[in-house]
């Protein structure tokens, strides 16, 4: 064929460039839930409140009581790449927040709109602030606040017609995000969570901080899932490849689920790795050849250098040196904890 004039390289403008990569940041409203949820964490929040409507895409409100906003960082708040976080490279093999790259607020201001009330210790009174496509919007005008921040985006993906139709369309990002608050709920039981929709007076989550993780997970995902569960812990102090700790529920033989649900934080990040989720099913439908697909609860802790948290644009991932020898060492574990729970089971049925 013949070839055809090259057409012209031109250079995007910023508001073209932000928008595409908020979309990647921000795919769908859980994961604005998600952002934001974990920025209240890293504020040091006791008690973090989300309220949805229309399954976020109309208004996701998510208030906690942490340590606010400085007035004077309110204009740069939601410009991207600024963050209290990080301020080299190098902070990110050591980083304990959850967020790090300063994109998220940013992020929801060029698909979304979004409005920010805070107050910090000792103030009388806090400001708020709207926010569009990185900008603020006008001057913080003063209001009555009690403690903490509250950040509230509406009209999610109000520039983005193909996403929003695809999302109304689609299957509920309310369970979703119901779903996402429980996880965190039973991993931070010294916070209380709350999930509910807009205007309505029941909660869908309600966690409150508690010192037992059994309770906590009693509380968020029933008796049902509760009285069936064992207790596993597994590490690796003494080999020079790996160092890890591990601590986590599994379900037992009575257990009945159609789906595997795998709740995994490694360093306290919430995060998935199919192919431990994998390695975990096999373990059960070897050694309890009827069972259901198990409930899991899990948390990692390995040293940060281990882990390489910069390796997904929603952070869903992240990758690990040693996996091999985790997955073995945690199969293992969840083997011959299944096999005594079972045995203990079968010995009991025979007197
Ligand atoms: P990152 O979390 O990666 O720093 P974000 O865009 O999520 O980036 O947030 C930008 C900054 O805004 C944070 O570094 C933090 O200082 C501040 N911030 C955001 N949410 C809150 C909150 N709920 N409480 C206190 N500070 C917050
Ligand atoms: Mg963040």
């Amino acid at each position: 064929p013949k070839a055809k004039e090259p057409p012209k390289i031109q250079r995007l403008d910023d508001s073209v460039v932000n928008r595409i990569a908020a979309g990647e940041v921000i795919q769908r409203p859980v994961l604005a839930v998600k952002e934001l949820v974990e920025n209240s964490l890293d504020a040091g929040s006791t008690s973090v409140n989300v309220a949805v409507k229309d399954s976020g895409l109309k208004l996701i409100q998510v208030s906690d009581d942490g340590h606010g906003i400085r007035y004077e960082d309110l204009p740069i708040l939601c410009e991207r790449h600024t963050t209290s976080k990080l301020s080299k490279y190098e902070d990110l093999q050591s980083i304990k927040s959850m967020g790090f790259r300063g994109e998220a607020l940013a992020s929801m201001t060029y698909v979304g709109h979004v409005m920010v009330t805070t107050i910090t210790k000792g103030q009388l009174h806090g400001y708020r602030a709207s926010y569009r496509d990185g900008v603020m919007e006008n001057e913080p005008k003063a209001c009555a606040a009690v403690k903490g921040t509250q950040i509230m985006v509406e009209n999610l993906f109000y520039n983005m017609i193909a996403r929003r139709k695809t999302l109304q369309n689609s299957s509920d990002d309310y369970t979703k995000i119901v779903d996402l608050l429980s996880r965190f709920a039973i991993h931070h039981t010294s916070v209380s969570f709350s999930c509910r929709k807009y205007g309505a007076s029941r909660s869908d989550v309600h966690s409150i901080a508690t010192t037992s993780r059994m309770d906590s997970i009693r509380t968020v995902y029933g008796v049902s899932v509760a009285r069936n569960l064992i207790k596993i812990e597994a590490s690796d102090n003494d080999s020079s490849t790996s160092l890890f700790e591990m601590v986590g529920f599994i379900s037992n033989s009575n257990y009945v689920a159609k789906k595997t649900t795998m709740v995994l934080f490694i360093n306290d990040r919430l995060v998935e790795c199919s192919a431990l989720k994998r390695a975990i099913e096999i373990v059960y439908s070897a050694t309890l050849p009827k069972a259901s697909k198990p409930f899991i609860y899990m948390s990692i802790v390995l040293p940060p250098e281990h882990v390489d948290v910069n390796v997904h644009p929603t952070k869903r991932e992240v990758s690990l040196l040693n996996l091999e020898v985790i997955i073995e060492k945690v199969q293992s574990v969840v083997e011959s904890k299944l096999r005594d729970s079972d045995e203990a089971k079968t010995f009991q049925g025979q007197t």
